[in-house]
């Protein structure tokens, strides 16, 4: 049946006129911001929330490897510099040095050092502000139609950043988008409070002894609902087999034929772990996998939240009745944002390829050197990150950063690569935005120079610097 359709027109009013547009203050668009700014651009930037951080703010994952960037072995100098080590570096001040180990507290230092350093860089800022239909002249974006309590309003701009983390804009622009349907992997976080942590800790680290059949019981049902192997259940399965068994609680439960959602990264193990018992204060998360999941399919997506936000009550539930040391807990907070690890993204004027990956292939408009691994097999030798991977096909004036611009596999997602992409994105626009040309234009070289200049960018080794002619 065709879907009946309404015509809109409507004067809106132009509230701003700027250099560069970030739409999404996830860690990408924050970075952006702060990158174009200081290059001169008049920077404005929008997000439907109101605190910034996307995934590590609301989203409150700010666990990970995010802690290890400053020293991440394969970021290159030593750790990460620039924008994404400046940020980092003023969370540690603020988490002990122990960045994303609490992820309450840590999602919270991070939204706070965002706003201050869009206060520093002179960014202004537009919150709990959707961006919707962008404004276009031929293929040309040229800024944003934008809802909030004010009602529809304009922004122009010379250059418009995509950081939804969809590819909203892109694809509202008509520029080709893919679903990312075989690795959308939702996700929310969750902390407890009231939890008695000597008794849950001794009781953790205790002796538990699990048996085959137990074993057999979780393996056979993650197998059925889940598609995909046990991780991280010792040394709850008998209590999870009890609870079942009972019909109080579902180690994994089904979301319609969609998704099974489970509490995928199991209890915390040491106060040391990324998600840190401490205080009372237990987090974790729940994750879903299943073919089908769209996370550009808004009336699919709210059904997928709904069933996570009802699993997680019921998680809490269980952990109170089941756990030793819960018996007096109670669930303090839970993410709003509903976070997906990979889902829509633009179709780039070049995206990077598990075989990029497994050759560690050069590229001559590299903006960063990534390292990872394709899923099984981890990548030793570096990868070029190209500069054409940041820019949609078909429509131009728009540049994507973040999980905006890429499709995986392979996983480019992790938070140093987005940090990475939002810094190079930001000092492309402010270049296109001074030399009145679109992104596809600018002149590679100078972005690359003030990459590796002023941001001391991983490009590559001095050789390969020198070979891309950015030092003598
Ligand atoms: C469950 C989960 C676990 C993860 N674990 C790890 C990990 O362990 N290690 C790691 O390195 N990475 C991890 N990641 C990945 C990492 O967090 C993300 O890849 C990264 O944060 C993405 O940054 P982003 O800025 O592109 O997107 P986001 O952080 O999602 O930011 C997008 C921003 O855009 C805003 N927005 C969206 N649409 C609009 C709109 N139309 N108008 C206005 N604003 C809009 C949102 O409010 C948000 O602020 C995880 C992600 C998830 C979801």
């Amino acid at each position: 049946m065709q879907q009946e359709t309404v015509q809109i027109s409507k004067q809106i009013p132009v509230i701003a006129d700027v250099d560069v547009l970030v739409a999404g203050g996830g860690i990408a668009g924050c970075t952006a911001a702060i990158a174009a700014a200081r290059g001169g651009a008049r920077t404005m930037l929008v997000d439907r929330f109101g605190l910034l951080g996307g995934n590590m703010g609301p989203g409150m994952m700010s666990g990970g490897v995010v802690h290890q960037a400053l020293g991440y072995p394969y970021a290159m100098n030593g750790g990460l510099k620039g924008i994404p080590g400046e940020f980092l570096v003023r969370c540690e001040g603020y988490a002990g040095g122990q960045m994303g180990h609490q992820h309450l507290r840590d999602s919270a230092v991070g939204s706070y050092i965002w706003l201050r350093m869009m206060e520093e860089a002179k960014v202004r800022l537009l919150l709990n502000t959707y961006a919707a239909d962008p404004l276009l002249e031929g293929d040309r974006v040229t800024g944003l139609t934008v809802e909030n309590k004010s009602g529809s309003q304009a922004i122009r701009a010379r250059v418009v950043v995509d950081a939804t983390a969809d590819a909203d804009v892109a694809m509202r622009a008509g520029a080709p988008v893919g679903e990312g349907e075989s690795y959308v992997h939702p996700g929310m976080t969750f902390t407890m409070a009231g939890v008695d942590l000597e008794e849950f800790l001794a009781w953790l680290h205790g002796e538990h002894e699990i048996s085959d059949d137990d074993r057999a019981w979780a393996e056979d049902i993650f197998t059925r609902y889940f598609g995909s192997p046990v991780r991280r259940l010792d040394p709850l399965i008998p209590l999870y087999r009890k609870a079942w068994e009972m019909g109080e609680y579902w180690i994994i439960k089904n979301i319609e034929d969609i998704a099974g959602v489970s509490m995928d990264h199991g209890i915390p193990h040491s106060p040391n772990e990324y998600f840190g018992p401490q205080d009372g204060l237990v987090s974790t998360q729940i994750g879903l996998r299943g073919k089908g999941i769209r996370s550009g399919d808004q009336a699919l997506m709210t059904r997928l939240e709904i069933g996570s936000r009802l699993y997680i009550f019921e998680t809490a539930q269980f952990l109170r009745r089941y756990v030793p040391g819960f018996e007096r807990s109670y669930l303090l907070v839970v993410s709003p944002y509903f976070g997906t690890r990979g889902g829509r993204g633009i179709v780039a004027q070049y995206a990077t390829t598990v075989e990029d990956m497994r050759e560690g292939r050069r590229f001559d408009d590299v903006v960063f050197v990534h390292y990872g691994s394709d899923g099984a097999t981890k990548m030793e030798q570096g990868t070029d990150f190209p500069y054409r991977q940041l820019l949609p096909q078909k429509v131009e004036g728009l540049i994507c950063a973040g999980i905006s611009s890429i499709l995986q596999p392979p996983s480019l997602r992790p938070r140093w690569k987005c940090l990475l992409m939002g810094q190079a994105a930001g000092v492309a626009a402010a270049l296109a935005a001074r030399d009145g040309v679109t992104p596809g234009a600018i002149d590679v070289k100078e972005l690359q120079r003030t990459l590796v200049h002023r941001y001391d960018a991983p490009l590559g080794d001095r050789e390969r610097l020198r070979e891309l002619g950015l030092v003598d």
